[in-house]
């Protein structure tokens, strides 16, 4: 299986069409492209409101195309988001979904199983870029943001790695792809100084830049605590330079080879790499039985873990079950608070899967979102998203637990 891996898109999703043929005509054609956000993903200028880009920088580019199908991807993508995107149109598929034909969202992490004939890759992400600050919160933004929520909507939070860790620590594929926007912290550190731009060295040796989170994700897999069948590859983005790295593995790990890809689609801005096809699955047999069980109980996580990416054989277009492409928004809509909530993809899934409704969801503690779900019940209730609610779910549950999100009634 070939994949084109590319780092920030800026936009330029028409370079990315333009490759993936040009790949085509050499005979020599890509089965999946992975984008590591920055693509600014705007629907109409409508979304170009709610975006944490500075107004210079804040132009269409394509993504309206491919949205609107001007453009066409000949094949899936898997998409996480960046710090430069249309966060209220992501935010509708916290969860993940079809952000455009041929276009997958991971949301703010999640995992899917790439299945193309018998070639298999599993492909972990996490979207956004981390804020030592924000990551005890939930996703606890509300539309229309206001100039804080509209960065903080893309922090890192601990949630959004727990729920990952559980999604990849199901049986492991034979083979491996994380996503992050962000470097995981370790990185950027690690590379030779005289390697880095000029603009970056220091945070890097002080140890300020990228994810501590993703580090975290990184040992676990190096150290075998989510086990893999081969070795890890991790793509990251967003500073905008190509940098290398092995982390060697621990024990019953394996070695996490880095990737930072650059922007624009520019040479250090993607790459292309062959996946070896299933040419060991005795072995995965052999392994599965010595696996202790992992498998996330929650069927929520299960279903982060399963969801399939199937190109179907007669469409050659991506089907996963009932997710299909739905367009959602209108080009000049307007803000409106109470229908930007009802994406029909979150809202399939979370009737499919029990998932709690994004406004249901408790600030990303099991336990506390179970309470929560007792008392909240997205299904009983009538609609309502004011003050009231929320103060009455407090009174209900008690004291020590805390809503962070607002239900989201009907
Ligand atoms: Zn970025
Ligand atoms: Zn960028």
């Amino acid at each position: 299986m070939r994949v084109l891996a590319v780092g920030c898109v800026h936009g330029h999703w028409q370079r990315i069409v333009d490759e993936v043929n040009r790949q085509q005509q050499a005979g020599t054609p890509v089965d999946l492209i992975l984008a590591c956000g920055d693509g600014k993903t705007f629907r109409s200028k409508f979304d170009m409101n709610y975006t944490a880009i500075p107004p210079r920088y804040r132009n269409m580019e394509s993504f309206h195309e491919l949205y609107n199908g001007g453009i066409s991807l000949p094949v899936p993508c898997i998409y996480i988001g960046g710090n430069h995107d249309a966060s209220l149109f992501l935010y509708e598929l916290p969860y993940g979904g079809w952000i455009a034909p041929n276009v997958y969202y991971l949301g703010h992490a999640s995992a899917v199983d790439y299945v193309l004939g018998d070639r298999h890759v599993r492909i972990g992400g996490v979207s956004g870029i981390y804020k030592r600050y924000d990551i005890g919160k939930g996703h606890n933004e509300q539309p229309p943001f206001d100039q804080d929520a509209l960065r903080s909507v893309y922090h890192h939070r601990q949630s959004d790695f727990t729920w990952l860790q559980s999604a990849m620590a199901k049986q492991p594929p034979l083979s491996t792809i994380c996503l992050s926007h962000d470097w995981p912290s370790c990185m950027p550190a690690a590379i030779e100084p005289r390697l880095l731009p000029m603009r970056v060295r220091e945070e890097a040796q002080a140890g300020q830049l990228g994810s501590d989170l993703s580090n975290e994700l990184v040992n676990a897999l190096a150290q075998g605590q989510i086990r893999t069948l081969g070795d890890v590859r991790w793509y990251s983005a967003h500073m905008h330079f190509r940098g290398d790295m092995t982390i060697r593995k621990e024990g019953l790990g394996n070695d996490v080879v880095f990737v930072g890809l650059g922007k624009d689609m520019e040479p250090n801005g993607f790459e292309i790499i062959e996946i070896p096809d299933d040419t060991c699955r005795e072995s995965l047999q052999n392994l599965s039985d010595s696996i202790p069980d992992v498998m996330p109980t929650d069927k929520n996580l299960f279903f982060a873990a399963c969801l399939p990416v199937t190109p179907d054989p007669l469409t050659k277009t991506c089907v996963a079950e009932e997710r299909k492409w739905y367009p959602v928004a209108p080009f000049s809509r307007r803000f409106d608070p109470e229908t930007f909530r009802d994406n029909p993809q979150t809202v399939a899934l979370c009737d499919q899967t029990g998932l709690p409704l994004p406004y249901n969801v408790i600030d990303g503690c099991d336990m506390q979102m179970q309470r929560g779900r007792a008392v909240l019940s997205a299904r009983q209730r009538a609609r309502t998203v004011d003050a009231c609610a929320f103060q009455e779910a407090l009174d209900c549950c008690g004291e020590g637990v805390t809503y962070s999100h607002f239900d989201r009634l009907e």
